[in-house]
Parts: structure tokens; sequence; C-alpha cells
């Protein structure tokens, strides 16, 4: 039997140190997890368990930049207030369902620098409706991600700043220790809920500082320890 048509390839990460791509299953979000951001959209920074929502994991969402380069990305459609969230993208290598937030670490593969784009005014519109998200959050090349730099056995990544630049501009700076809920409590509480797979990559909550972008300004995204992520708004 032959397919209809070509079958979608999946968004293919480049690996540090490494000659293989990590390809892309699903992209899960972790909504509000750092006060200070919970604060500025509104929200009482208070523990509740997390909250996720999804963007595609197909190449055409996940827009994989290799190390050294500037990634093209194309203002969206439909809005006028395209908002950067500069994020911990972390990428799991095993599968798992009910993980056990001390065995979390085990099933990460990686982590890389990523921007969680975003309609801020299609997602506004959303919320006041109670309408789900995705015209917001899901649009194509809205997950732009840098190179993945491979888990070091008993050393996940869990302190160390977090900090994008536009323009050479800070707009948001933070550090990880900041994050409500800890990568490991993150990938438990997803993992009761959907059965995580190889590929799966989670973006982990943008400090505050979140803002509006014009059509070329230069974006640059670090993490402590990682390959940064250097995009462009065309
Ligand atoms: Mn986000």
């Amino acid at each position: 039997m032959t397919t209809v048509f070509p079958p979608h390839s999946p968004a293919l990460l480049p690996i540090v140190g490494s000659d293989q791509t990590f390809p892309v299953r699903r992209v899960y979000c972790v909504g509000r997890n750092y006060a200070a951001h919970a604060r500025e959209m509104g929200s009482d920074p208070t523990r509740e368990p997390p909250f996720f929502f999804c963007k595609p994991g197909d190449a055409d969402a996940v827009i994989a930049v290799p190390a050294g380069q500037t990634g093209d990305i194309a203002y969206p459609p439909a809005t006028h207030d395209l908002h950067h969230e500069i994020e911990l993208v972390v990428a799991l290598g095993k599968a798992g369902s009910a993980i056990a937030v001390e065995h979390a670490a085990e099933h990460i593969f990686g982590y890389a620098v990523g921007l969680d784009l975003t309609r801020r005014d299609l997602q506004g519109q959303m919320k006041e409706q109670g309408r789900p998200w995705e015209i917001g959050k899901a649009f194509d090349q809205s997950a732009p991600i840098g190179p993945l730099t491979p888990r070091q056995p008993g050393a996940p990544l869990t302190a160390g700043k977090i900090r994008l630049t536009v323009d050479g501009a800070v707009r948001q700076q933070g550090v990880l220790e900041q994050m409500i809920w800890s990568v490991d409590e993150t990938i438990a509480r997803l993992s009761t809920l959907f059965t995580l797979q190889p590929g799966d990559l989670i973006f982990t909550g943008t400090p505050d500082g979140v803002g509006a972008l014009t059509r070329g300004q230069a974006l640059r995204g670090e993490i402590d320890g990682l390959a940064p992520l250097q995009v462009r708004i065309v």
C-alpha cells in the first residue's frame, strides 16, 4: 500500500556533539510556571497543579535552529500582538506513564532553549470566551528551538540563568530555580495525563517580561549550559 501523499516528516532537532538528530513527537507546554509571569498575566501564582497545552510536533510548527545560525520566523497572520516567551525545553528519551518524581530525570534525553511564540491577542480572546488556546499558541513556526544538549548522567539541569534579548536589549531574565513546578514534578504530573514517549518535548514555562515583537527584530535566547537560540522575525 502507498500513501495518497508523502507522509509528513517530524521536526528533527540537532544534538550538540552528535551527527544524529532528535525526531520530535509531541510538544507539551506548561502554563504560568514562574510566579512573576503568572502575576503579569493577571493570575495568582499560588501553587496550583500545573496546567498544560500543546503545540504541533511537526516541522511546520517546530523550527529547529542549528548552532551558530539564525532562524527566520515569519510574523504570523491574524495577529497584531506576537509575544515572545523564552523557555527551557526538556526533551524526553524514554517512555513512561505515572512516572514517580524521583525517577523523572531518567526520562530526560536533553535540554534546549525554546521560544513559545504566542498570538497574545487571540489567546486573550479565547481566554475571555473560555475557549481553547490553539489559535493563540499552535500556529506555524510557533516553536523555534535551538540544539539539544544531552543530559549528563546524574546531573539534571535544575538551576541557572535564563535570558532573552531583543535587538541586544534584555527583555526577559530569571533563573530556573524560580519555576513553581520543577522539571521532575512536571514530568511526573504530565505522565499521569498522557503516556509520554521518546521524542516528546516539554516547554517548561517562561519568566516575566513577555512582550510584543515586530518584523526585523533579532532575538537571542540563552540558558546557562545550553547552546543559545537565535531567530529573526521576518
Ligand atoms: Mn509559555
